[in-house]
Formats: structure tokens, C-alpha cells, sequence
């Protein structure tokens, strides 16, 4: 079964098929960089993410990029706020956007780019689409000249958000001071307003609107025509309608062949959102609960459907993660202390294929995170069941459970295998102990080494020892 997505251009699954053979060009748009993200906006970083990888796993090159958005009045506002210039606000939030992303394993893009670092390329777009008569100069308010793009002279205007003109302008809202022929007209440019940064242009100082960021950055490092392009559903409309009608209009050609979004991050059923107040950053989150049990939280759940941000959500995840581990470490454990013997491995063998085709069969079903993670715990159960049926087993089964374990990991990056950094500490110094343990006990000092145990249970590590030796795991939930 090859991959299909949800398109929301033709509201159906269609098959996937790159523009280019064995090649996929996706763009991601990215966060507005004037505060810490919120774990909301991490949804689709991390179900994005894990769709690359998987695009990346079934052997596509892939060329990821997601936009900083670094100029906008949200900007502007915050950093006159701090008394700051807009330039360092985003400097130091794109720094924290990485260290968050960086932190919940979010791979970085192939290209990251900045919208104030394609004032050129913003310009030339506009200057194409008013060629082409889809635009159009207005006078602003305070002095200096605005660009609109002219969405009735643009027929298919609606086709992404499959509403009409009529329906569409019915929510439409027109600001004092913006000069437009429709009240869904949209800024491209708009003249330089004292305090805010301004970039040259043929229409005099000014700034770019919101949306056309997007379409220059995407055909300067995708082409003019690309195969994926994803957000949030709320970016549906405007955001995304408005760089379909942009740049289609600026090239006669299909922007985008597939359109994703996902479903919203709800907390007590409404959608998290800055604007409500009702948002926990991922600085928050990250400090509250582990990061794999965030991202296990996120692909619990298929990437179109509501999602509800509650504890014991993220409890459970957690739990689900110690289980994870906890088969990972069992796995290498008893690679060392047991293997041998005669037991056939075959049947474990026939067991894991089907577990692999029908993880396949979910990912490749509009990208169905929530049923390949189920496999993925089938599969945890079946190497448990293993474990504890066999004192010795062959290499045919750790080879195979192995591979299986961190190929799930390398897709999904919910176990952490050969993760740097903490974890991995961690773990050294939890084999230390347990060795200084060893020794101890073999020195009859029982005193040192019930001391040892009892530190590690304080850390959540609970000491077992079995006729293989000492093994440890985490306490679930811990
Ligand atoms: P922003 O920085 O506001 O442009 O948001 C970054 C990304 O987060 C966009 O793709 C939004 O659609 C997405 N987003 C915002 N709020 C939520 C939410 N509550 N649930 C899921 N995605 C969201
Ligand atoms: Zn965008």
C-alpha cells in the first residue's frame, strides 16, 4: 500500500505522488517569533516533524522548510513593549523556539528562513502579481502607498477554505485607514507607519504583509509548484487562501499539491490560543512532563482530529514512555546477560512482520499516528511476553527486536534510544551505582548498598535483581 494524504483542496485521501520522483518539497509554516511558543503551536511542529521523517524513513529526500515569521504588528507591539528593536526580539525568540523544539526532539529544517531576510524576493512577487493585474497601489493613511492584492480579479479565490466571495467577505473587516476595493483585499506591502522597521521598495519605505512571506520563501527554496504545504487548521483561511490566490497568481501555475492541517490542541474543549490566555508554553509543558511523553501525547492522537490537553493525557503518555524505555533497557539487559540456548526465533519473526505491515499500512493511511503507535505497544508487548518466557534467547531475536525498536524510534522519537544528553547521563550513572552496589554487597557492606537502592528508588529507579544480575527501571509515571 503506497502513502496517501488528506488533501484539503480536493477534501479526499489521494494517493501521494511528488512532482518529483523520489523527492519531496514541504513547507511548514512556521512560528511569529515575538514569544515563547505554546504547546498548542507544537502540535504541528511535531506531527510535521514526524511526517517528514517518515517521508525521509520510506526513502524520499525531503527538503523541509518553515519560516520564522520575524515582522508583523505582533512583533512591532512587543517589542515596543520591552524597548527593543524588532530585529533582537527575534533573535532572542528564535533562539527559544530552537531550544524548546531542540528540546522535544523536533528535527530542525532543511532551510529555516527569516521573513525580513527576503525583503528582495517579497518584493519581486509583488511586483510580478501587480503586473499581472492582481494588484493594486492604494494610498495609505498616514502618507506613503500600500499594495493589495485584488481577490476579484482572481476567479478561483475561495477554492482552499471552499467558500465563496460572498460567504467570505460576510466575516471580512475592513480597518480604518486601509484604502481597499474589497474588504477581502489583503495587504502585500504596507507603507512604513512611524516606530516600525521599513525595508526600501518601489512603493516607498514600508514592510510585507503577513501571508506573501511564505509564498516568496517557499518558491525561492521549493520551485513554484510543491508538494506539501501544512499548518494549523486556522491557517486555512485567511493565511493559506491568500498565499494560494498570491502566488498562483504571480505564476499561472499550482502552488501547492497538498494541502494538511492538522486538528486543534483543545484545553477544558476550546482551541489554546494566546488570544484567550488559556495556553501552557512548551518551556512549561517541557518542565512538567518528559518530552517524549509530550510527543507520544501529540501522535496518540490522528493529526486532523481535536486533541484535549489534560493531565492525565500526558500521565498516561508518560507512563506509556517508561514502558517503552523500560523494554529498551530490558532488551539490551538481557542481550548481555542471555544469550544463547536453542529457542527458535522464527515465530517471533512471522509476529513482528505482521505488527511492521499493519504499522506501515497505518502510517501510509493518512499518516494514522494514533493506530502505529498502537502498534507500536503491540509490539512491546510481544517482545515482554518474549523476555519473560525464555531464560536464554538467540541473536536472530535481539537483532530483530532491536531493529524494530529503533526504527519505531527513529519515526516516531518516542523512546529515546541513544538520545544525548540527559537521559543518557542518567543512565551511566545509574549503571555506576549499580555496580558500586555489586561491589558492595559483594564486600558484605549491606549498609552501603541498601543505601544505594534506597537513593535510587528517591530518583524513581527501581533496583530488581534477578538470577541475570541487577536490572533497573523507572517507575511508571515517574
Ligand atoms: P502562530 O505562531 O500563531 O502562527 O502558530 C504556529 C502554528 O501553530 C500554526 O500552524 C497554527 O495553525 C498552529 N496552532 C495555533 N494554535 C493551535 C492549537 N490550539 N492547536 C493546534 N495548532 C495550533
Ligand atoms: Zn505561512
Amino acid at each position: 500500500m503506497s502513502l496517501t494524504l488528506y488533501n484539503d483542496l480536493s477534501r479526499e485521501k489521494e494517493k501521494f505522488v511528488p512532482v518529483r520522483e523520489g523527492r519531496v518539497s514541504f513547507y511548514s509554516c512556521g512560528p511569529t517569533v515575538y514569544d515563547y511558543f505554546h504547546i498548542g503551536n507544537a502540535r504541528p511542529f511535531i506531527v510535521f516533524d514526524v511526517l517528514r521523517r517518515y517521508m525521509e524513513h520510506i526513502g524520499y529526500e525531503v527538503t523541509f522548510v518553515q519560516n520564522f515569521t520575524d515582522i508583523d504588528d505582533k512583533m512591532i507591539n512587543r517589542a515596543n513593549a520591552e524597548g527593543i528593536t524588532v530585529a533582537q526580539l527575534a533573535e532572542r525568540f528564535i533562539e527559544e523556539y530552537r531550544r524548546d523544539a531542540d528540546a522535544l526532539g523536533i528535527r530542525r529544517p532543511t532551510v529555516a528562513p527569516r521573513a525580513t531576510e527576503h525583503i528582495p524576493e517579497i518584493v519581486a512577487v509583488i511586483e510580478k502579481i501587480i503586473e499581472k493585474g492582481h494588484a493594486y497601489e492604494a494610498e495609505a493613511a498616514g502618507g506613503g502607498r500600500d499594495v493589495y492584492f485584488d481577490v476579484r480579479s482572481y476567479a478561483p479565490y475561495g477554492k482552499l477554505s471552499k467558500q465563496s466571495l460572498d460567504e467570505l467577505e460576510a466575516g471580512a473587516r475592513v480597518e480604518p485607514g486601509e484604502a481597499k476595493r474589497h474588504p477581502l483585499d489583503f495587504a502585500l506591502w504596507k507603507a512604513e507607519k512611524p516606530g516600525e522597521p521599513s525595508w526600501d521598495s518601489p512603493w516607498g519605505k514600508g514592510r510585507p504583509g503577513w501571508h506573501i512571506e511564505c509564498s516568496a520563501m517557499s518558491s525561492k527554496y521549493l520551485g513554484e509548484t510543491i508538494d506539501i504545504h501544512s499548518g494549523g487548521a486556522d491557517l486555512i483561511f485567511p493565511h493559506h487562501e491568500n498565499e494560494v490566490a498570491q502566488t498562483e497568481a504571480a505564476t499561472g501555475k499550482p502552488f501547492v499539491n497538498f494541502w494538511l492541517h492538522n486538528g486543534f490542541l483543545l484545553i477544558d474543549r476550546e482551541k489554546m490560543s494566546k488570544s484567550l490566555g488559556n495556553f501552557m508554553t512548551a518551556r512549561a509543558a517541557r518542565e512538567k512532563y518528559p518530552p517524549l511523553a509530550i510527543r507520544l501525547f501529540m501522535l496518540s492522537a490522528h493529526y486532523r482530529s481535536p486533541i484535549n490537553f489534560a493531565p492525565d493525557g500526558l500521565e498516561q503518555a508518560a507512563g506509556g514512555v517508561t514502558r517503552l524505555r523500560n523494554c529498551w533497557a530490558d532488551l539490551t539487559h538481557a542481550r548481555e546477560k542471555r544469550l544463547g540456548g536453542s529457542v527458535d526465533a522464527a515465530p517471533f519473526a512471522a509476529s513482528l512482520k505482521d505488527l511492521d505491515a499493519r504499522f506501515y499500512e497505518a502510517m501510509n493511511d493518512d499518516f494514522n499516528t494514533a493506530a502505529a503507535t498502537g502498534v507500536l505497544f503491540e509490539t512491546v508487548k510481544l517482545i515482554n511476553t518474549w523476555l519473560k518466557e525464555h531464560d536464554t534467547l538467540p541473536a536472530a531475536f535481539f537483532d530483530a527486536a532491536e531493529a524494530a525498536m529503533r526504527k519505531f524510534d527513529d519515526i516516531l522519537g518516542v523512546i529515546g534510544i541513544g538520545a544525548a544528553g540527559e537521559e543518557d547521563a542518567q543512565a551511566a550513572e545509574i549503571e555506576r551505582l549499580i555496580e558500586e552496589r555489586d561491589a558492595a554487597r559483594g564486600a558484605k557492606n549491606f549498609a552501603r548498598s541498601d543505601e544505594i537502592r534506597n537513593d535510587l528508588l528517591a530518583r524513581g529507579i527501581v533496583l530488581e535483581d534477578t538470577s541475570h544480575g541487577t536490572k533497573w527501571k523507572r517507575k511508571l509515571g515517574a
